[in-house]
């Protein structure tokens, strides 16, 4: 797999038409367009691109640059803006549909006053949250970037409490590098900010990163990836060179370095820090992209000393790049070698007993074809997702009738379990348990026809959805995970879905939908019953009233009857996907589609006049 991770900044000249008070803001000329596109030419045509500038967005030839870019093939391209054009709706409105760009929008504070007088520019804020809301309808990705200055200092939290309004869940703090520090440091406004940073409600879901600001002054920076992009002449402290986070830290500017209290400085040595510094270094290294939860999974696997050739035998990984692996995990102290053993430092987070609340279950309702998965089978996947998922993280879970969020929270090895349902008993239900069992579990109610909130896009580190066994409905599910897992490769999606034998046929096309994403199937497997209700087997205990029923005096029988006969007894197959580089949702907006197979299915089976219908229609 090739990487590119390389981000490619393009500076197209010219002003800004704000005048921020703590930047110079110099008068440069607007760079033609030949000279920009010879220099992406010169430069491979790069699958990342930030553009920069005074203001990029008043360049006169803004639109045929990012048509440049867009028509060479670039995958991503940072707009950093002020947002006021944007307030133009006719000029929005050319942009509606390059999904292509991530917006970073600079907003100076919660309101016109404090925005005004840092962007020394009178109307700017209006026309910034003009632009903002213009946004709010597009499908890109918004982050607003928030400079702190003495200005608005105490109004940083404000600020995001402010945009939230507008579905705005993207934080970006930095100091600008014009400004003088001790404010910052003297006045420890840092430590209010980190108090007042984890005091944010954690239903909101808001990601606030600090992109020029080192890691371990706000230890929990969502954000790494603007590292030394924009950044020169960056100071460390002699402590750094024991820090397993240096790589990803942007460091002090030289100025200031002199304001900070050198207590703050603390190196990063926790085993989290430590895996995710040996898997940047593996995949620079190496030709394969290795995901942070395959090196948890090798870590794991020889926490009690063996012998090495006993590892690459039992690992499967090519021995080159299993030398890489293990000489990277070296490095970081994660892994020692005795000749031809090997161990492990790292110590596996053992799962707590798995709870089961399967008793608590709702009776099935067919309208959104809820079939119960016993609760034995249940146990199996989640022993499964978590020796899949050694890392924990955040796991969301796209419809829950089986109650698998309440087990799997209970084995606490993630951190939080998210679970979108359409059914309020179902949330009510499980709510109820969470809160009784003290699990870590948040509900969204959500007709996943319509589009995820903004807020909720890419934040989660693995997925489990339990989706209609109709081609429709599979899609639907399987592209709000890709939607709501954040973007990196090897993140993984389990699905239950019906996909055996009888209807193999019907449901082959379920294969293409899976390529059509760009999805790897790492497995299928773990069939698993649905429970038959007792009624059902007492009502038709005998084989020849059961068969009677079936195909001879079908005509009286329920609803509910008639879905139950259809649907169960075929097992339902656990899918595990792998997130690839070329994986994008294949439904984007909101779905109008039937996403369920109505009663056809009994029909299909009990009715040849329907199974010619049917195959006419193919
Ligand atoms: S210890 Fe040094 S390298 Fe590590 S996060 Fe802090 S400033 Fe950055």
């Amino acid at each position: 797999m090739s990487k590119s991770d390389e981000v490619f900044v393009l500076d197209i000249g010219g002003k800004d038409n704000n005048n921020p008070i703590f930047k110079e803001n110099k008068n440069n000329a607007f760079r033609e367009l030949k000279e920009i596109k010879q220099e992406l030419k010169k430069n491979n045509f790069p699958e990342k691109v930030i553009i920069s500038s005074g203001e990029p967005t008043i360049h006169p030839n803004f639109f045929k640059i990012v048509a440049f870019i867009i028509g060479y093939g670039c995958k991503s391209i940072i707009l950093k803006t002020n947002a006021r054009m944007l307030s133009y709706s006719e000029f929005s409105n050319r942009l509606k549909n390059c999904n292509k760009i991530k917006y970073f929008i600079d907003v100076f504070g919660p309101d016109e006053e404090i925005h005004d007088k840092i962007s020394n520019s009178e109307g700017s804020f209006k026309q910034a949250i003009s632009g903002i809301r213009n946004l709010s309808s597009f499908d890109n990705e918004v982050n607003i970037t928030i400079p702190i200055v003495n200005e608005n200092n105490d109004k940083l939290i404000d600020t995001i409490n402010f945009l939230e309004d507008y579905g705005i869940s993207n934080f970006l703090f930095y100091l600008p590098e014009t400004t003088t520090y001790d404010f910052f440091y003297k006045e420890k406004i840092y430590h209010n900010l980190k108090e007042n940073i984890s005091n944010l409600p954690n239903e909101t879901l808001i990601q606030v990163g600090f992109e020029n600001i080192p890691l371990c002054v706000f230890p929990e920076n969502s954000y790494y990836g603007q590292k030394n992009i924009l950044l020169k002449k960056r100071v460390y402290d002699e402590k750094c060179s024991e820090c397993h986070k240096k790589t990803l830290c942007p460091g002090f500017s030289k100025e200031e370095f002199q304001y900070v209290d050198k207590m703050i400085i603390k190196p990063f040595t926790d085993i989290k820090s430590k895996v995710l510094n040996s898997q940047i270094r593996i995949n620079k290294k190496s030709t394969i992209h290795i995901a942070l939860e395959e090196i948890y999974k090798i870590l794991f696997h020889f926490t009690e000393e063996k012998n090495i050739w006993d590892v690459i035998y039992e690992l499967g990984y090519p021995i080159p790049l299993f030398l890489i692996i293990i000489e990277e995990l070296q490095n970081e102290g994660l892994v020692e070698i005795n000749g031809d053993k090997i161990k492990s430092q790292a110590k596996k987070k053992k799962p707590k007993e798995i709870i089961d609340q399967s008793d608590k279950r709702l009776e099935s309702n067919p309208e959104v074809c809820q079939l119960l998965v016993s609760h034995e089978d249940i146990e199996k996947r989640i022993n499964y997702i978590t020796e899949t998922c050694p890392g924990g993280g955040k796991m969301v879970l796209l419809g829950d009738d089986d109650f698998l969020s309440i087990s799997l929270a209970s084995t606490g090895l993630f951190d939080e379990i998210w679970v979108f349902e359409i059914d309020e008993r179902i949330i009510d239900k499980i709510n109820l348990i969470a809160k009784e069992k003290n699990l870590p579990i948040t509900c969204v109610q959500h007709d996943l026809r319509q589009k995820i909130p903004k807020k909720y896009l890419h934040k989660f580190d693995a997925a489990y959805t339990d989706s209609p066994y109709y081609p429709n409905g599979f899609s639907l599910f399987i592209s709000r995970c890709i939607d709501l897992l954040k973007k990196d490769l090897h993140l993984h999606i389990f699905s239950s879905f019906s996909c055996e034998m009888p209807i193999m046929d019907d449901e082959l096309s379920v294969q293409d939908i899976i390529n059509e994403m760009g999805l790897f199937i790492e497995r299928k497997s773990m069939p698993a019953n649905n429970i038959i209700p007792s009624y059902l087997a007492e009502k038709y205990s005998l084989f020849a009233k059961l068969n009677e029923i079936v195909f001879k005096n079908n005509k009286n029988l329920s609803q509910l009857d008639k879905w139950y006969l259809a649907a169960l007894g075929r097992k339902e197959f656990l899918f595990h996907f792998l997130t690839t580089k070329d994986t994008n949702p294949i439904i984007n907006g909101i779905f109008e589609e039937e996403i369920y197979y109505e009663d056809i299915p009994f029909d299909f089976y009990t009715n040849p006049k329907t199974v010619k219908n049917l195959n006419k229609i193919k």
